[in-house]
């Protein structure tokens, strides 16, 4: 499974990231971690085909992330049987960042109107301050317009929405 176009986050991801690396900020990277046979694929009556099954291609981080070697891998919806499209489902990650004292979240990758979307939303509402990265992001628009209306939910909601040029000077 492939989001469209959804290579072109690396080249912008790694820019916030070297801003991040620059000052030793926490990064986490978040990724689908999927048993063979998980209940979110096709044959199992879920919206998806196969894909981030554990331990193989599709569920490695993209080899042109330029991640720091500090940077926690969280996995998520590993479970066979529940599918978790934010990266706070079923996770370490809010015991991690509330470990690390962290306030703010800056959130980018894929898909825009799915898990993007969903620990965006997670975020808000464990009280992060929470920005999301527009240039940043892709979706898979199921239907036309999909990721549109998730940006307009997600800073309807009160995530705030940046680009590079914001946050690199
Ligand atoms: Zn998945």
């Amino acid at each position: 499974m492939a989001v469209p176009n959804g290579g072109l986050v690396v080249e912008p991801l790694n820019k916030y990231l070297e801003l991040f690396t620059r000052r030793c900020l926490p990064v986490f990277a978040t990724r689908d971690w999927h048993p063979k046979g998980h209940v979110s694929f096709k044959e199992r009556g879920g919206p998806w085909p196969p894909h981030c099954v554990q331990n193989t291609w599709g569920a490695e981080i993209s080899g042109g992330l330029s991640l720091p070697s500090y940077a926690m891998i969280i996995d998520k919806a590993f479970s066979p049987d529940r599918d978790a499209y934010s990266g706070f489902q079923e996770t370490i990650l809010d015991l991690e960042l509330h470990r690390l004292g962290v306030r703010r979240l800056f959130i980018g990758g894929l898909a825009t109107d799915y898990c993007v979307r969903m620990t965006v939303l997670d975020s808000i509402h464990l009280g992060f301050e929470t920005i999301l990265l527009l240039d940043a992001i892709k979706g898979v628009d199921m239907r036309a317009g999909d990721s549109e209306k998730a940006v307009e939910e997600m800073v309807l909601k009160g995530a705030i929405g940046i680009t590079l040029s914001d946050v690199s000077t």
